[in-house]
């Protein structure tokens, strides 16, 4: 057409530099957010099968942007990786989870644990332990409080690593748990040797299981996995009640979803957990 221009090109490159510049301006929006206070995190609870009582939280990260609003991961998640900010960021969240949980704490809820994701990079930095050390000691945590995600992708990355990293952070008495389970390609070999506590089933098998079989066959190969290898089982992205009622009767620990609990504020919890902790 007429607007394609001479090399077929020149069409698409208005908008594309509105893209590039949006990014950068983003970037350098992230270089700042963390001096100014604009991160957060959410809390979403995790049950004990079928519907309670909770046993701790997985914190997610928020950006509080001053223009663009409250922010989710995908937006700014892959920037933060690409730049290496996920660093400064991910040590951020690892004490912001450990100061969290001390106020928990203080309010008589010592049993909660909360659950904080690593990116590969944070993952394989040589920083790790010594941060996760400073802040369950800086806010006086448990380290059994404290569980570390990665996803099964990257732990598979470079397995030996990967299982020389876990042993010394769960030498600490922290947990680990595989994020993601069912997407990545594990070696059963090394997945016998990690030192991981629990799988968590990735969102993509919950989400079909009504209609697909195949996905209720992959959910309990992977429920008959873990009970072999001693590790416990759980399922996020639970929407529905009777994905719920399924996923436990097909063996599933513990469940995550919005059908139980949005991630909130930190400051929404603690009258969720009244609810849920009546007994
Ligand atoms: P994830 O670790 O797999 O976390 C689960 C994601 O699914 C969260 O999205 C959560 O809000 C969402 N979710 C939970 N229940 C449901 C449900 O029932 N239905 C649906 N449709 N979604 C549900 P969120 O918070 O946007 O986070 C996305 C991803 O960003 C996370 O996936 C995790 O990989 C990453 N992430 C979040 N916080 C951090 C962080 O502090 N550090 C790092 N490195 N990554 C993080
Ligand atoms: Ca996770
Ligand atoms: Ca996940
Ligand atoms: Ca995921």
């Amino acid at each position: 057409t007429k607007n394609k221009g001479r090399n077929g090109f020149s069409f698409f490159q208005p908008s594309m530099n509105i893209i590039a510049q949006n990014q950068r301006q983003l970037i350098n929006d992230l270089w700042m957010a963390q001096d100014n206070g604009e991160l957060r995190l959410f809390y979403q609870p995790k049950f004990r099968a079928p519907d309670g009582p909770v046993v701790g939280f997985e914190a997610l990260l928020r950006w509080q942007h001053p223009q663009r609003g409250l922010l989710t991961p995908d937006v700014f998640l892959p920037l933060a990786e690409k730049t290496g900010l996920i660093i400064s960021i991910g040590n951020w969240v690892i004490n912001e989870a450990c100061r969290q949980l001390r106020v928990w704490h203080l309010q008589g809820n010592t049993r909660w644990s909360v659950a904080v994701n690593l990116s590969a990079l944070q993952f394989e930095q040589t920083g790790l332990v010594e941060t996760v050390i400073k802040a369950l000691s800086t806010h006086q945590i448990p380290a059994e409080l404290l569980t570390l995600e990665v996803t099964e992708t990257t732990a598979m990355r470079d397995p030996d690593e990967s299982i020389r990293i876990l042993t010394q952070l769960t030498e600490l008495g922290v947990k680990a748990s595989i994020d993601d389970f069912g997407t990545g390609y594990s070696s059963l070999l090394y997945l016998k040797r990690l030192p991981a506590s629990e799988l968590k089933i990735d969102r993509a098998f919950v989400k079909e299981l009504q209609e697909q079989t195949e996905d209720a066959t992959i959910v309990s190969a992977i429920v008959a996995l873990a009970q072999t290898l001693n590790l416990k089982v759980v399922a996020e992205g639970v929407e529905t009640p009777e994905q719920q009622q399924f996923l436990t009767s097909l063996g599933c620990n513990t469940l995550q979803g919005y059908l139980l609990g949005r991630p909130l504020a930190a400051d929404k919890v603690p009258e969720l957990a009244d609810f849920f902790t009546a007994d």
